[in-house]
C-alpha cells in the first residue's frame, strides 16, 4: 500500500510556513513502515530537536484506478481517518534550503499517526468535515475540509495521473494552520466532528 501525502493544501498553513500556495497538489509519500497505529506512543527520534504535529484528514482508497475522471472521482473513497503527519521540521528546513528531497524528515519510522477509519456516511457533514487536534487538552489545530485548496476529488484526479491508485492506499490530505512542536510528556488527541479518533503520548 502507498501512503500519499499532500503538502500546503490549506492557505493559512502555507502562510504560516511562509510558503507559496501551489498551482497543483504537492505530493510526497511515506513508506508503509511509517505507520503508527492503535494509539501507540510516538518516541521522539534522536535526529530531530523540532518534531512537529500536522493534523490531517486521511482518505482510504476503495478501489483501483488510473486516470480517474471527474465524474467518477468520488467513487474512489468512502472512509476517512484522523492522521498526524509527524515532521522533523529542523531536518526538513535544512534539506529544503539545499533544494534536496526531504523524505527522511517526513517518512521516517512511525511518522504517520493513523486512527481507525470511519464511514463518511456516518459524518454529520461529509462536504465540510470539521476536525481538530488537542495538545495537552488545548486545541491547537482546528480544520474544516471546506478550506481545502484542492478538494478530495481533485486530489484523486491529479494523483491518479501519475500513480495507479490501489485499494487500501491512503491519502493524507494536508494540514490546517497551527502546526507546532511536541516534547516528551505531551499528549495529542485528534477529533473528527465530535468523535475522538486518536490519542498519542509523546515519549
Ligand atoms: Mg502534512
Amino acid at each position: 500500500m502507498k501512503i500519499i501525502c499532500i503538502g500546503r493544501n490549506y492557505a493559512a498553513h502555507a502562510a504560516e510556513m511562509k510558503s507559496a500556495v501551489p498551482d497543483n497538489p504537492m505530493i510526497f509519500m511515506k513508506p508503509p513502515t511509517a505507520l503508527l497505529l492503535k494509539n501507540k506512543p510516538m518516541y521522539i527520534p534522536e535526529f530531530t530537536k523540532d518534531l512537529h504535529y500536522e493534523a490531517e484528514i486521511v482518505l482510504k482508497i476503495a478501489k483501483n484506478g488510473r486516470h480517474v475522471q471527474e465524474e467518477f472521482a468520488s467513487e474512489y473513497y468512502n472512509q476517512i481517518a484522523f492522521g498526524i503527519d509527524f515532521t522533523a521540521r529542523d531536518l526538513q528546513s535544512k534539506l529544503k534550503e539545499k533544494g534536496h528531497p526531504w523524505e527522511i524528515a517526513k517518512g521516517f519510522d512511525h511518522s504517520a499517526g493513523l486512527s481507525e477509519f470511519m464511514n463518511m456516511a456516518d459524518l454529520n457533514n461529509a462536504e465540510h468535515i470539521q476536525f481538530h487536534l488537542d495538545l495537552n487538552g488545548e486545541t491547537v489545530q482546528n480544520g474544516n475540509t471546506k478550506n481545502l485548496i484542492f478538494t478530495f476529488n481533485t486530489l484523486i484526479i491529479y494523483i491518479s495521473k501519475f500513480f495507479k491508485l490501489q485499494q487500501g492506499d491512503i491519502i493524507y490530505t494536508g494540514t490546517p494552520a497551527g502546526v507546532g512542536s511536541v516534547k516528551i510528556g505531551d499528549k495529542l488527541e485528534g477529533y473528527i466532528e465530535d468523535k475522538k479518533m486518536l490519542s498519542c503520548d509523546i515519549k
